[in-house]
């Protein structure tokens, strides 16, 4: 049994997700005249969802929850808040994922009382539905059992995060060393995936970095 269920995405996932979910927003006959991306997630679908149905405005806002891989944060924020005047004009909030919803719903509501759009709607490629406090006016994908989804744009923060869980969560109490090998069993076991290899190769550098590990060609010694 994996402790977090991770899947792992491919960019032409991400392609086909929002192409599903442009079709969905344009077969509802909703005309958005302005995207706004919620980052950091929701940049990427967001300017996929501006060339899928033709649209040039796009602005963005960063609401904030999850700190961490597959973890998260006490509670949600908007960062860097700001003014734009958006009456008269129909909105579409993009994020990758609603999860919780949290951060989809402080931005709705940060945006609704202070940008004024003459509609706010939102779009989002998943919606973990056991989960979610909102549901999304548009989705590609309905979640019934919670994973993450390890999407491309976070990969090296992701994989980063997790092999640092494995390490301060489980091997550190047993252990003094491990191998590229080893370790990378241990991630299979705990995320149901294998790491990409040059990413692996790239967060152990990183993770190196941070004073966690120490490299000695294939063993790693844990500090
Ligand atoms: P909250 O963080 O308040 O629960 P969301 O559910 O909207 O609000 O999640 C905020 C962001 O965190 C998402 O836009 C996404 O980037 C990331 N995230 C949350 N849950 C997941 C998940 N299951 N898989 C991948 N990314 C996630």
């Amino acid at each position: 049994m994996v402790k977090v269920p991770v899947k792992l995405v491919t960019w032409d996932e991400i392609v086909e997700w929002t192409r599903q979910l442009a079709k969905i927003i344009k077969e509802s006959g909703y005309k958005p005249d302005v995207v706004i991306a919620i980052a950091r997630g929701g940049y990427v679908p967001a300017r996929l969802i501006c060339d899928f149905l033709g649209i040039e405005n796009l602005l963005s806002i960063q609401s904030q929850h999850w700190t961490e891989a597959a973890k998260k944060a006490e509670k949600a924020i908007i960062k860097f808040q700001y003014k734009v005047n958006l009456e008269g004009m129909k909105a579409l909030i993009v994020d990758d994922i609603v999860d919780t919803g949290e951060s989809v719903i402080l931005a709705k509501k940060y945006i609704e009382e202070n940008w004024k759009p003459k509609e706010l709607r939102i779009a989002a490629m998943q919606w973990i539905s056991s989960v979610a406090k909102i549901k999304p006016d548009y989705y590609a994908i309905e979640v019934k059992e919670w994973v993450w989804f390890q999407y491309p744009w976070t990969r090296l923060e992701d994989i980063t995060q997790f092999i640092k869980r494995i390490i301060n969560e489980e091997l550190r109490e047993k252990t003094t060393k491990t191998t590229k090998e080893q370790l990378k069993q241990k991630f299979r076991e705990w995320y149901g995936i294998d790491p990409p290899q040059d990413y692996y190769e790239d967060a152990l550098k990183l993770l190196e970095e941070q004073g966690v590990i120490e490299l000695q060609g294939d063993q790693i010694l844990l500090k």
